[in-house]
């Protein structure tokens, strides 16, 4: 099965991505991953992409499309879930394009929706705990308040992520996925309208809800 998501950052895509991947046995390939282990192994690609990823930029077509579709080719043979890409109407087209050649199957794409103050106000809210970075803690969504300032699994002591407080950041990232014009959401109503003349499936997910009521509907509607 081969799975397109896409989703704000604040909407929960990465956790929604991670359960159906563990579903579906899926290669989970993330282009905001593939550029971190570049930076990290100091490879010439992540050399190239440093500075534009630290601006909160998106890395140039002509450096991201080769490696993502490489990444496709060499990773996703038996099924995959792509998260991060494509992020603009190029990206769509030539992701789209790229699949035609190579006979893959473009099985379902998601889309998680959620207002831009509210994904805004999830990011902002999220407080990591000292003890585990899994414990789920979120001054602004009522199932995981902290308990008073402290970690409601095991009262350990909170914190905020230093760039979950950079609103000039998020209002950035947020401008290109809320772009409906040539941004990430133009690329999600490329494949929305490739759905509606059968050439995939897309399902919208209201991102407001809880965790487990979103997986269970997501799930659902996959198979
Ligand atoms: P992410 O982890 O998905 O938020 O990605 C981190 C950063 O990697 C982004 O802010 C971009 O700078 C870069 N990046 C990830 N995916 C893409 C993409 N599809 N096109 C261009 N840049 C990307």
């Amino acid at each position: 099965m081969n799975i397109l998501i896409f989703g704000p950052n604040g909407s929960g895509k990465g956790t929604q991505g991670a359960l159906v991947k563990k579903k579906y046995d899926l290669a989970h390939i993330e282009s905001g991953a593939i550029f971190r282990e570049h930076i990290g192994g100091g490879t010439e690609l992540g050399k190239q992409a440093k500075a534009f990823i630290e601006r909160g930029d998106l890395v140039p077509d002509d450096i991201t499309i080769p490696m993502v579709l490489e990444t496709l080719k060499s990773k996703g043979a038996n099924g995959w879930l792509l998260d991060g890409f494509p992020r603009n109407m190029v990206q769509a087209q030539k992701l789209w394009d790229a699949l035609q050649a190579e006979g893959m199957k473009l099985d379902y794409v998601i889309e998680i929706l959620l207002p831009r103050e509210v994904a805004k106000n999830r990011i902002m809210g999220r407080r990591l705990c000292k003890n585990d970075n899994n414990h789920p803690n979120n001054i602004f969504i009522d199932a995981i308040k902290p308990n008073g300032d402290v970690c409601r699994v095991c009262g350990g002591e909170l914190s905020a992520r230093s760039d979950d407080q950079d609103e000039g950041a998020i209002g950035k990232r947020h401008d290109i996925y809320y772009n409906t014009v040539d941004g990430t959401l133009a690329a999600a109503y490329f494949y929305k309208d490739l759905a509606a003349k059968g050439m995939t499936k897309y399902i919208e997910l209201d991102g407001e809800g809880a965790i487990d009521a979103i997986k269970d509907k997501l799930l659902a509607q996959l198979s």
